[in-house]
């Protein structure tokens, strides 16, 4: 650990250099208050800084306060060195951010105690903050997990409707167009059936893929069950995104998921729909495109049915 010496006077730094090399530590020299400064704001500053009080440019004091008003940077442990002994002037002393004094002369021993109790100091905040920072890393990575689904990476069910909602609401507020598109992958069932269930999940990434690479990035694009999906298109009217639909059946339908030296083809039915007068909520379209999708499924599968 890096530790600073501030003080105008050589032999004062001369006797604790010794000391604290003696101690193990990388001990930095400041002969006045700007270096000082400067070595605590490099990029690797020492973690404890022993200070004079009456230096020349920046005095020990000046330095506590600016150390104690920083938000960034690590935990820097101050020990104020001074040849003032009134009470008042360690009140004075603390307040402005020293976090120990010391009185001159040095005593040896007691300033090693001093520093002994730094060093504890300063490892318990880096553990603190080592512990908060791997807290936030999983804080994001749980939101995320929340949002998706685990086998696809789209979003889920659940963070799918919640967006479909809100895009509604911005929609009803502007005026604008939105459409659903449902998806539901043709006899799927027979997919596992012949090839597999890991085949299955394999053809499920691959057709979910496929979506999110035809669709806009302005589109929210979800998995809502088993081999389900849906998509909302905010902006697109009924024909465009029938038309939108038309194109991404046809995509789905030349891909050739290859497991075990099979090739597996699928095909896939979608109900189209766009908000219509008297739609007052979300699943009022949905259930509307469920209506489209069961006409595909009943019109002979591949197909996409706009109503
Ligand atoms: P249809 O054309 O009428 O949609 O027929 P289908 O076979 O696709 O539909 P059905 O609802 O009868 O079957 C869906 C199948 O999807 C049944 C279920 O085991 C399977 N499935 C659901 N989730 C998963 C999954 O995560 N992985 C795999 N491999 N299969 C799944
Ligand atoms: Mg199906
Ligand atoms: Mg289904």
């Amino acid at each position: 650990m890096k530790i600073l010496i501030a003080d105008d006077r050589n032999t004062t730094r001369f006797i604790l250099n010794q000391n604290l090399t003696k101690m193990g530590y990388d001990v930095v020299e400041a002969p006045d208050g700007e270096a000082a400064w400067k070595a605590l704001n490099s990029d690797d500053p020492p973690r404890i800084a022993v200070i004079d009080w009456m230096m020349p440019k920046i005095d020990g004091v000046e330095i506590c306060r600016r150390l104690s008003a920083k938000t960034t940077g690590p935990f820097i442990y101050t020990i104020l060195l001074t040849s003032k002994t009134e009470r008042e002037d360690l009140v004075y002393a603390l307040n402005n951010g020293a976090h120990n004094f010391q009185s001159k002369p040095i005593s040896p021993e007691e300033i090693r105690a001093h520093i002994n109790v730094g060093k504890r100091l300063v490892e318990s905040d880096d553990k603190l903050k080592e512990y908060a920072e791997g807290l936030k890393t999983y804080a994001v990575e749980m939101e995320r997990l929340a949002t998706v689904d685990s086998l696809t990476g789209v979003f889920n069910r659940r963070h799918f409707l919640e967006l479909a909602s809100k895009e509604l609401s911005r929609t009803y507020r502007y005026k604008r167009a939105l459409s659903v598109i449902l998806i539901d992958i043709d006899f799927f069932k027979k997919i596992n059936d012949t090839y597999g269930h890991a085949a299955g999940d394999q053809t499920l990434k691959m057709m979910a893929d496929a979506c999110i690479d035809a669709l806009r990035d302005s589109d929210i694009f979800g998995r809502i069950g088993g081999e389900e999906f849906a998509a909302v298109l905010p902006e697109i009217a009924a024909e465009d995104a029938f038309t939108v639909a038309e194109r991404l059946r046809k995509t789905l339908s030349l891909i050739e998921i290859v497991s075990d030296e099979k090739i597996i083809r699928m095909t896939v039915s979608m109900g189209v729909t766009a908000i219509q007068a008297g739609d007052r909520n979300i699943e009022m379209i949905f259930k509307r495109a469920d209506e489209a999708l069961y006409k595909a499924k009943n019109q002979g599968r591949n197909k996409v049915v706009l109503i």
